[in-house]
């Protein structure tokens, strides 16, 4: 018999969306709980989210501000970008559980949200929403309403990557959505927080799942939980032995979550017979490649154009960032394309490539220079011979591209067909004619934003057993569950909106 050192009624892994909001859910039904955290702070990839959105359809937020979308809209929108990859039930439960989510959160005054329009990923699917009325985000939260949160709550990405200090004015976007649910649970004395204790396995008796035992000071630790163990410790993005074995394209130097996202929760739950599904899936983006060698997520591309090795363009570089992503890596692998591809862009607005989030602080231009990452020529020539590309076809390529941009219509790839491609240039197709040398390049990889395979659950977020069946009280979530959205990400705010949503419905299951 395991000797326990620690109870509660629900022992929570990991503190991203789905960890809090399952940590808040247990607390303010009257369970006590025990949220253990991997790392020295809260919020992993989730607190990284500049924005914290999630695609909660019809909430709350959503109606303050007039939507006039319904639940059957977005199901048969997510339900034709989704296809049957993932169980239908699966899917509805997600676009049907957000907006009561919310509902439920804004009964505490410390959990506000408002709408940030963002357009549908799939602008020409069934009833997508391209005014984007089906994302939502967390309201910035003052630091001093919370000063002592500032060092505790991760991120910003550039605190972590760059060494800036953590902003004292405000918690945005993912910080404010931990913030604020660290604030909530503070209120509950029977909500446990533990930093710097990572699980490392489950505990079973019989076939049930019965607590866990958890790292701390190099001691192990068993706490057992009465009602369940909520796994919400993010994907297995950092970890290259477990992206080899399942097949996830990319290295972990340039994935986006943070260091403790190892897959030690994935392993925790098959090791107790937990199936699994996605494992070769992950959130996808393009990379802007820094001096550190790490490409990271980057989007909002206002101008310039993506060229292969061959100086030809091979794709819509206004894509959706998951959309471009898989696209990129399709043609990685049939190698119509290889590391690193290229920014190809002019003078107009100076010598630094026209991204506007790359998420990642772009640093003085000298480091990526040096590091043989941007390179200028004054004539589209003399870049070819630098990036080592035939420089015919970089001509031909920038010429056609000129002559589509003056048609305001990109023949070859569709840039700027879809809502989401017009969404960062007035509306206007992105297409910006490359002529005022000199002329720049900006290398490039692949990102992503955490993996998105892990332990197969229903719709109450019990992991399932290799026959279907439920393995008694355990439960995952977010990246550490395999996501209800598949091979495809819907729109912006499904990642953070999966991870929340079953976390909290995992906790509503334990109460019963
Ligand atoms: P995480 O948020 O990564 O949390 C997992 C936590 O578990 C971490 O704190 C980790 O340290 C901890 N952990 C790991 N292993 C253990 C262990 N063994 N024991 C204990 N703890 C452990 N998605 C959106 O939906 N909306 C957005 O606006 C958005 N913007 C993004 C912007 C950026 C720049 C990035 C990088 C990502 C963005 N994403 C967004 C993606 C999203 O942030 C992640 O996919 C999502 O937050 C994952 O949530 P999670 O709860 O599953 O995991």
């Amino acid at each position: 018999m395991t000797q326990w050192n620690e109870e509660c009624d629900v022992l929570v892994v990991g503190s991203g969306g789905g960890g809090v909001t399952g940590a808040y859910t247990a607390a303010r039904e009257g369970l006590s709980v025990i949220l253990v955290e991997a790392t020295d702070k809260f919020g992993g990839t989730t607190a990284y989210s500049g924005g914290g959105g999630v695609w909660f359809p019809c909430n709350p937020a959503l109606q303050r501000a007039g939507t006039d979308d319904t639940i059957e809209d977005a199901l048969e929108y997510y339900h034709s970008v989704v296809g049957d990859r993932t169980p239908r039930e699966l899917q509805d439960a997600y676009v049907r559980g957000g907006a009561p989510l919310i509902e439920y959160l804004e009964q505490d005054e410390n959990l506000k949200f408002e709408m940030l329009p963002w357009p549908d990923y799939f602008g020409k699917a069934p009833k997508a929403r391209l005014d984007g009325q089906r994302h939502t985000m967390p309201s910035v939260l003052p630091v001093s309403e919370a000063p002592e949160l500032r060092e505790v709550v991760r991120g910003p990405l550039d605190a972590d990557r760059l060494g800036t200090p953590a902003p004292d004015d405000y918690f945005i976007g993912g910080r404010a959505l931990i913030a604020r649910f660290l604030k909530a649970i503070e209120k509950y004395p029977d909500a446990t927080l533990q930093r710097s204790s990572p699980l490392v396995e489950l505990v079973v008796e019989g076939d049930a799942v019965v607590g866990g035992i958890v790292e701390r000071d190099g001691e192990r630790v068993a706490i057992r939980a009465r009602k369940g163990v909520l796994l919400a410790a993010g994907g297995f993005e950092g970890n290259d032995e477990l992206r080899q074995k399942y097949g996830v394209p990319g290295v972990a130097r340039d994935t986006m979550g943070p260091s403790a996202n190892l897959g030690k929760a994935h392993q925790a739950g098959i090791a107790v017979g937990a199936d699994t599904d996605l494992m070769e899936q992950a959130w996808w983006s393009p990379g802007m490649t820094h001096p550190d060698g790490r490409s990271a997520f980057a989007l909002w591309f206002t101008a310039g154009i993506f060229v292969n090795q061959d100086g030809k363009r091979f794709v819509n570089e206004s894509a959706p960032y998951d959309r471009l992503g898989r696209d990129i890596i399709a043609q990685l692998e049939d190698g119509s394309a290889t590391l690193p591809y290229w920014m190809v862009y002019d003078h107009k607005e100076g010598e630094r490539p026209p991204v506007n989030a790359t998420n990642v602080s772009m640093v003085e231009t000298e480091k990526y220079v040096e590091a043989g990452l941007w390179h200028t020529g004054d004539t589209l020539e003399e870049l070819a011979a630098k990036i080592g590309v035939p420089a015919e076809n970089l001509v031909a390529t920038v010429a056609r591209f000129n002559e589509m941009a003056g048609k305001g219509v990109d023949e070859d790839f569709g840039r700027g067909d879809e809502a989401y491609d017009r969404a960062f240039s007035n509306g206007e197709p992105p297409l910006v004619t490359i002529d005022q040398g000199p002329y720049h390049a900006a290398a490039f990889g692949i990102s992503d934003l955490g993996t998105k395979g892990g332990l197969r659950t229903d719709t109450a977020a019990r992991v399932l057993d290799k026959s279907g069946n439920p393995i008694p009280g355990l439960y995952a979530a977010g990246n550490t569950m395999a996501a209800p959205s598949g091979t495809v990400y819907p729109g912006g705010g499904n990642p953070i909106g999966t991870s929340m949503l079953f976390g909290h419905l995992a906790v509503k299951d334990m109460v019963g």
